[in-house]
């Protein structure tokens, strides 16, 4: 017992590294908390979320009349998941835990920690295929009132709380390189001390290596995230099923999401499955004003931008901003071009542009009652204007030959015909007329207005694109935008991790983004948004629980 140096190891000091410390601390074991990073980026990615949770059935969504339930939340998992590999039996078990946990304990417990959200709730994948396919049916993405900090906070202040009771050791700039073992089972970590840092929250930090280190624990918690930040691992991993991966790339994680923990599990005998299941964006813009590599934010769009291809042809029926993420990219990538246009007014940037990320959204983030209410005026929100005037990927023009003179300036190969690109709007502008049409696109605006919360603030009332009156003309290239790892490593519902056998690894748990969020995979091939927040803190707590429960 006296050669250890805690109880437990956790791995990474993310969210889902913070709920397990958290946990294991409050179980009375001793608990040393390492990640690679200085101690400005404690929270990993989550700081710099939206916030966005999936809640199902909750008192927000009732408010508005939404009608929501354990059994279609579940329905609309298993569309968007299609579960459909030997492996998936985990991971399907997880995915049932998770609904289990969104439509009953989660929201009471992240409650009594001080969490609050956001009252308007908010409707992303909304699908748009059939009742049994992918995306959400009715509106579930609630956003935490002040984002991502606001996620961590209060897993923050219990480790704190546990650092000053002496129960959690915080070591910072420590990279694990290795998990050591005995008698099979994992009972330790070794690695480099990296020189101190002082970057700024987010940014890259050096990899200059001091010294080296070696920890032993009963128990082992890996959190370490995913691979979005690491564009070699993701090409390695991209699915064939997808086309071709992209030649180019944003980032929407800051490099520490290198992915490199998995090999090195997977070098001790951990099993990693999924690894060809990713969730990238397809409405990623350059960020002005950058923070980590080649960072890129992603637009979560209303339904109403008329979305072409780099030739200007318009994007098949179902593929509108914000339906089916990963059906768009599939799309993309098999046009032959890594680029995709939006072309809008000004009256739908004003209502229907919001920005992922916590610093782009000060008013939330900053929990600034006046500021929200901003949200419901005219004039498109700080962050917004400031992409229009200084994002590398806006045009913004008062006529269609303009606008697509623009366009064609910002790519290599000027592709874009203007004829042909009014020819798609006029169209499209035609359908209008009446209350009712055949454009899947126009009526599926309408059917969102129907929901309160999008008529309010999400979605612009229907309009013609080429009206003056609700101009200016904008038009934004979208690139293809890295961020979470849906696979990783195999785990049980205790959230152990499983060697290639199938029979758990002594010593050794996994949570967050590494383990695919649970399983190794609990969101299947697609996701319904606001999932993996909750993902890292469902596994986390398993994860914290467990180890704590199985050491002496
Ligand atoms: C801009 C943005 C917006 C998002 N918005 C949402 C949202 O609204 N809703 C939602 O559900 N999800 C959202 N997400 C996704 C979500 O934030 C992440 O999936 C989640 O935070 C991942 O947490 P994690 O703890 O698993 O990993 P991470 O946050 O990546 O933390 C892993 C930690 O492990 C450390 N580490 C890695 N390897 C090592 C090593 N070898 N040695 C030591 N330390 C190591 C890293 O430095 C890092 O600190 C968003 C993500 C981003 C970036």
């Amino acid at each position: 017992m006296s050669s250890y140096d805690a109880d437990v190891i956790i791995l990474g000091a993310g969210l889902a590294g913070l709920v397990a410390a958290a946990e294991a601390a409050d179980a009375g074991k001793r608990v040393i908390v390492l990640d690679q990073e200085p101690e400005a980026s404690l929270g990993g990615q989550a700081f710099w979320s939206f916030g966005g949770l999936f809640l199902v059935d909750s008192p927000e969504q009732r408010r508005l009349g939404i009608k929501d339930s354990r059994e279609l939340a579940l329905q609309d998992w298993l569309g968007s998941a299609g579960f459909d590999r030997p492996e998936d039996a985990w991971p399907r078990k997880w995915a049932e835990a998770y609904v289990d946990f969104a439509a009953g304990e989660k929201r009471s417990w992240l409650y009594q920690q001080g969490m609050r959200w956001f009252p308007v709730v908010g409707w992303a994948e909304r699908g748009g295929y059939l009742a049994t396919g992918h995306g959400n049916s009715v509106p579930r993405f609630h956003v935490t009132w002040g984002t991502g900090p606001a996620v961590v906070e209060p897993f923050i202040r219990r480790v704190r709380e546990a650092a000053a009771r002496g129960r959690i050791d915080l070591r910072f700039r420590h990279r694990v390189t290795a998990l050591t073992q005995t008698g099979g089972a994992i009972d330790g970590v070794r690695g480099e001390v990296l020189e101190a840092s002082t970057v700024v929250r987010g940014a890259s930090s050096s990899r200059t290596v001091t010294g080296d280190f070696a920890l032993r624990a009963q128990a082992v918690v890996v959190t370490s995230g995913g691979i979005g930040g690491n564009h070699e691992l993701v090409r390695r991993n991209w699915p064939p099923r997808m086309g071709p991966a992209p030649k180019r790339m944003l980032s929407g994680v800051p490099a520490h999401v290198d992915g490199q923990m998995l090999e090195v599990v997977y070098g001790s005998g951990g099993s990693v499955i999924n690894p060809d299941r990713m969730w990238h964006y397809t409405e990623g813009i350059q960020n002005w004003d950058p923070i980590w590599p080649m960072h890129g934010i992603r637009i979560l769009p209303g339904p109403s931008s008329l979305w072409l291809d780099a030739l200007g042809r318009r994007l098949p029926a179902p593929l509108f901003p914000g339906f089916d993420t990963l059906g768009t990219l599939e799309h993309i990538m098999q046009t032959g071009y890594d680029y995709t246009w939006f072309v809008l007014t000004q009256k739908i940037i004003e209502k229907e542009f919001a920005l992922s990320g916590s610093e782009q959204n000060p008013d939330l983030t900053g929990k600034d009652i006046r500021m929200v209410l901003g949200r419901a005026l005219p004039g498109a929100p700080a962050p917004v204007e400031a992409f229009k005037q200084k994002g590398a990927d806006f045009v913004v023009a008062r006529t269609l030959p303009e606008l697509v003179r623009g366009m064609n300036a910002l790519t290599d190969e000027p592709l874009l015909d203007a004829a042909a690109v009014e020819r798609e709007i006029v169209a499209r502008d035609s359908q209008l007329t009446n209350p009712f049409g055949k454009d899947a696109q126009i009526t599926a605006i309408r059917g969102a207005r129907a929901y309160v919360g999008d008529k309010l603030i999400r979605v612009a009332r229907p309009h013609a694109i080429l009206d003056p009156k609700a101009g200016p003309l904008i038009a934004v290239r979208l690139n293809i935008l890295t961020r979470k790892t849906l696979g990783g490593l195999h785990t049980d519902l205790s959230a152990r991790v499983l060697n290639a056998e199938g029979q758990p690894l002594p010593g050794l748990y996994a949570a967050g983004e590494v383990a695919g969020f649970g399983g190794g995979g609990m969101h299947g091939y697609r996701a319904l948004e606001g999932t993996f927040l909750g993902g890292c803190i469902f596994s986390g707590r398993t994860a914290g629980r467990a180890a704590a429960a199985a050491v002496a």
